[in-house]
């Protein structure tokens, strides 16, 4: 069915009511009017012959057919008829045509009203008259027995076109009519319509920009009730889709926020294999890639085998098992790559491709599986000499008691060399587990530095090494843990001592470094090699000594290491510098920055070449001799 317009129906519609309701009824007004007209007509026409019969009869013929044919005329001129006398068939007179000319008129014995007529009724017929070239009424009747004239047929013709124009001024009038009532109906159509195709428009705009993703309009009006449930369907259409589309939008942010909140990074491929999207995550790991989107997984990450995994099953759709492989990737980043496939709603097979950073957790794993070896390897040496000599104390006891003392000396020193390692572990352990958790509390530097150097006093004496303490006068206080900083300076001291040459200087001085201390622990040892400056503060790290192991001389390399942890977990930094003396090469300071808690006095001795002797709280005196003295 075509599209009309409503206005263009409606109008064709009242147009063909109009005519059905008019145009019968005007047809059979108009046809039953025609037929009363030319009755009335042809009635008139018989009273006129009636007349012209009466007055023929009253007054009879004149002397001579010129004179009846005068008075012919002038009767019909004022009756306004032609009137014609007939005697067998030959015209006598005619009220139309001149005198003369009326012998040369035709017979009018065949025309059918004078036929009738002569067969003694009255005749009456419409017909065209070439005579006078219009339609004409006839009406013909016997005349017998009028004194004047022979027996013959009187004959008028009354003009059918008055009736005519009467007939056509009733049918334009007609025709006037329903034109303007076509019109009026056209016109009171365009008019009644113009407000409800207005409305109709307006619901047509609103429902179109709805349509458009406007969805909080609703339709308010409409063109009559009729359209209510139209607008109430399109209302509720709009405020479901508003609706869905609101928490459409609320997952997409959720889960946008949960995607590029995620530590993994993600990346979700098409049924091509090609990357579609990806979060921020992923995007910090390849970096570029979110500008990047329709590359494959091998441009991306240039893996093959990750290529090989996504093609596999994306290819074997039957397979709907994950796969997860573990990947390295530049820069020593370890990753767990699990890939998912999944359907979407069109049918089309996809896969969303996660990388979890595993890095910390192989670095973890490979430090605590060094560290298992390291203690074992450790442990292992001394063990094994413990061992070796016990058995061979056993088996074959040495015959000589000095050489049995020796092998017992022998496993009572690897023994202490593996408690100290225990010892150290345990000490390096416990810092470890309580890294920031560390209670910090005043504490004065001077007590420290004076309890640590009695502490290697012993062995200082033991090799003639001077111990200086040029920490200035006045109150230092640092934050920190009392004991945790006491190992720090005992380590330091210790090794400071153990691998000074005899008769050397080991001092402790300190500067202020804005809020900060800087402590420092000075000798005139070997020194430490470039490359190891960093390296000692590793555990199990230790530098050879003249091309023998440290271990030899009881040492783990776990110190330095405790100090950087300990130092570490109060906020400071630990680091050393060497030589000191450039021309031997000789010399190491070990630095350790500590937070102060009061402005120390600024009055720094350690940079003279002073040596105070503190350790036993004596300035001067030898630090030597027994703390205790
Ligand atoms: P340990 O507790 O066994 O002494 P450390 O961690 O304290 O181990 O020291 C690690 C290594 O650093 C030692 O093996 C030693 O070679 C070197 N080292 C430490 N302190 C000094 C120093 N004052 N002078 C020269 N070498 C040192």
């Amino acid at each position: 069915m075509k599209n009309y317009s409503f206005r263009k129906r409606l109008f064709f519609g009242t147009l063909m009511l109009l005519m059905v309701a008019l145009v019968p009824p005007f047809y059979f007004y108009d046809s039953t009017l025609r037929e009363d007209i030319m009755l009335d007509a042809k009635d008139r026409a018989i009273k006129v012959l009636d007349t012209v019969d009466h007055v023929l009869r009253e007054y009879g013929g004149d002397t001579d057919m010129a004179g009846t044919d005068a008075r012919l005329t002038r009767l019909g001129e004022s009756m306004g008829v032609r009137i014609s006398y007939i005697a067998d068939g030959v015209v006598l007179a005619d009220s139309s045509v001149p005198f003369e000319e009326v012998p040369a008129l035709e017979s009018h014995g065949a025309r059918p009203e004078v036929r009738k007529a002569m067969q003694g009724t009255t005749g009456v017929e419409v017909r065209y008259s070439t005579t006078v070239n219009k339609e004409l009424i006839y009406a013909a009747r016997p005349m017998r027995g009028v004194p004047g004239l022979p027996e013959g047929v009187l004959r008028i013709a009354v003009p059918v076109s008055i009736v005519k124009e009467r007939l056509s001024r009733l049918e334009s009038g007609m025709v006037w009519v329903l034109s303007l009532t076509v019109l009026a109906s056209a016109l009171i159509g365009f008019l009644s319509t113009r407000p409800l195709l207005r409305s109709i428009d307006a619901l047509a705009r609103t429902a179109q920009s709805i349509g458009q993703g406007h969805y909080s309009r609703r339709i308010r009006e409409y063109p009559g009730k009729e359209f209510k449930p139209l607008a109430d369907a399109i209302n509720g259409m709009a405020h479901n889709i508003e609706q869905h589309l609101s928490m459409l939008v609320d997952q997409k942010g959720r889960l946008e926020a949960v995607f590029n909140g995620m530590n993994e990074g993600v990346m979700v491929l098409d049924c091509g294999g090609r990357i579609h999207s990806c979060n921020k995550a992923l995007a910090a790991i390849f970096p570029g890639i979110e500008n990047k989107v329709g590359i494959t997984p091998i441009e991306a990450t240039m893996k093959p085998e990750l290529q090989k995994m996504v093609s596999h099953l994306l290819e074997h759709s039957d397979n709907d098992a994950t796969m997860r492989t573990q990947m390295e990737f530049s820069g020593g980043r370890f990753f767990e790559v699990t890939l998912v496939p999944f359907t979407d709603p069109a049918g089309a097979r996809r896969m969303v491709v996660v990388f979890y950073d595993i890095s910390e957790r192989e670095r973890l794993e490979k430090v605590r599986r060094d560290f298992v070896a390291n203690v074992s390897h450790e442990l292992k040496t001394p063990l094994t000499s413990i061992k070796g000599f016990a058995e061979t104390l056993i088996e074959t006891p040495p015959g000589r008691p000095e050489q049995t003392a020796m092998f017992l000396k022998t496993i009572l020193k690897n023994a202490n060399h593996m408690t100290k390692m225990v010892n150290s572990l345990l000490v390096l352990a416990r810092c470890q587990h309580k890294g920031e958790e560390t209670d910090l509390a005043p504490v004065d530097a001077h007590e420290l530095v004076r309890q640590s150097l009695r502490d290697v006093m012993h062995a200082a004496n033991a090799k003639g090494i001077t111990l200086a303490n040029t920490l200035p006068e006045g109150d230092i206080s640092v934050l920190g843990d009392r004991d945790g900083l006491m190992e720090v300076f005992r380590n330091l001291l210790d090794n400071a001592v153990k691998y000074s040459p005899k008769g050397t200087t080991v001092s402790v001085s300190m500067r202020p470094a804005q809020d900060r201390v800087a402590f420092c622990v000075r000798d005139e040892g070997p020194g430490i090699p470039e490359k190891a400056k960093d390296r000692i503060f590793e555990r199990f790290y230790r530098i050879e000594q003249g091309g023998e192991p440290a271990a030899k001389d009881g040492s783990a390399g776990l110190g330095l290491a405790i100090c950087r942890r300990i130092v570490k977990s109060h906020g400071g930094d630990i680091w050393v510098e060497s030589p000191l003396d450039p021309t031997t090469g000789t010399g190491a300071a070990f630095f350790v920055t500590l937070q102060a808690v009061d402005k120390p006095d600024k009055s720094d001795k350690s940079g003279n070449d002073t040596v105070e002797q503190e350790a036993n709280g004596n300035a001067g005196s030898d630090a030597s001799t027994d703390p205790a003295a």
